[in-house]
């Protein structure tokens, strides 16, 4: 089924179980029945004004419009509880379940509109949320590859350069060459062959220079100033690797060294981890148990119930195109459909 299709399709679910009560009766009956205590985990990556959601080089999976945020923390407000993650880590089976739900926000990367969009609205609201940061962004030696071939992929002789060599070079993973088949075959690698294929696939002039990037991400005064008003930080690596495909010493330093230098900064305790591209394993896991976190997120979709395993805490990713309806602006239906526990 085309997508759009598909979307149709999923949101007219969404609408006849959202206005039937279905899902106001699987929370009460999850929640007050069953006496599951149970909260979500939301994981986004950028906010951004409408302009530049359109010029935007992230991939549509990492975006939400400031218009539909504010929409989402206007209804975040009327139906959850929105505490930091540590109020979903340590809840105990013997607390009361409360009326609403418990909502914890996460960020991850540590861009800058995490800053100049988000956390206004965040203060506004008097919302918490923790960002996951990747340090060597803010340090400036690591550098977000996805956008810059992103960005590469919108002139047409640069896509058609890339989708070749890139055909070349997977020719046995990829159906169709689209930018996301190639993005995912790149992740999937160690990080030093990783940059030596992209230097061939970026056009010369466009290798990674993190200050000519059009996608910046937060500075550490700005870290600085966002956690001294309820926002949280956790680590997000040093340079964004797949931690499975990298050896025992490299994840120890990526652990490490992210958890000393937020330390560093921010002055405070680092404690909470999400992995990169939601990717682990029992090895990875130990090795964030072994380096001092006390829970990991994960992308695997799901709510949070007390009891589990903090180091796999499920989490459920929200963008632009899985929280809107049929205009196109925020539909509490839609939500609705992509948090249900049951799915
Ligand atoms: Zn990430």
């Amino acid at each position: 089924m085309p997508t759009s299709l598909r979307h149709l399709a999923r949101h007219a679910l969404a609408l006849m179980l959202h206005h039937s009560g279905f899902f106001a009766l699987v929370g009460f009956v999850r929640r007050s029945v069953l006496g599951k205590r149970e909260g979500i985990i939301l994981g986004l990556h950028r906010v951004l004004p409408e302009e530049q959601f359109a010029r935007g080089n992230s991939l549509p999976g990492m975006l939400l419009k400031e218009e539909t945020f504010d929409s989402l923390l206007e209804y975040l407000r009327a139906h959850y509880e929105v505490k930091p993650l540590d109020a979903i880590l340590e809840r105990k089976d013997k607390e009361r379940s409360p009326d609403k739900p418990l909502c914890t926000l996460t960020f991850d990367d540590g861009w800058r509109d995490n800053y100049t969009v988000a956390y206004p609205r965040l203060k506004g609201f008097g919302m918490p949320a923790t960002i996951f940061l990747v340090t060597g962004y803010l340090d400036g030696y690591a550098h977000v590859w996805v956008e810059r071939l992103c960005q590469a992929w919108k002139e047409p002789s640069q896509r058609e350069l890339i989708k070749c060599h890139a055909m070349r070079l997977f020719r046995v993973k990829l159906r169709v060459g689209s930018l996301e088949e190639i993005v995912e075959c790149l992740k999937r690698l160690p990080g030093e062959e990783r940059r030596s294929i992209l230097i061939q696939l970026l056009p010369a002039g466009t290798c990674p220079n993190i200050q000519q990037d059009p996608d910046p991400m937060m500075s550490w005064e700005e870290a600085v100033e966002m956690s001294r008003h309820g926002i949280d930080f956790g680590s997000h690596t040093t340079t964004h690797p797949l931690l499975t495909f990298e050896s025992d010493d490299t994840v120890e330093s990526e652990l490490k060294n992210s958890k000393a230098r937020i330390e560093e900064r921010v002055g405070k305790p680092v404690w909470a981890f999400a992995y990169p591209n939601g990717d682990w394993d029992s090895r990875i896991r130990k090795w964030i148990e072994r380096t001092g976190y006390r829970c990991a997120v994960t992308t695997k979709r799901g709510w949070h119930e007390s009891g589990l395993d903090p180091y796999s805490m499920r989490r459920i990713l929200i963008h632009e195109g899985n929280v809107t309806g049929w205009s196109g602006k925020f539909s509490a239906a839609a939500f609705n459909f992509t948090v249900a526990p049951w799915r």
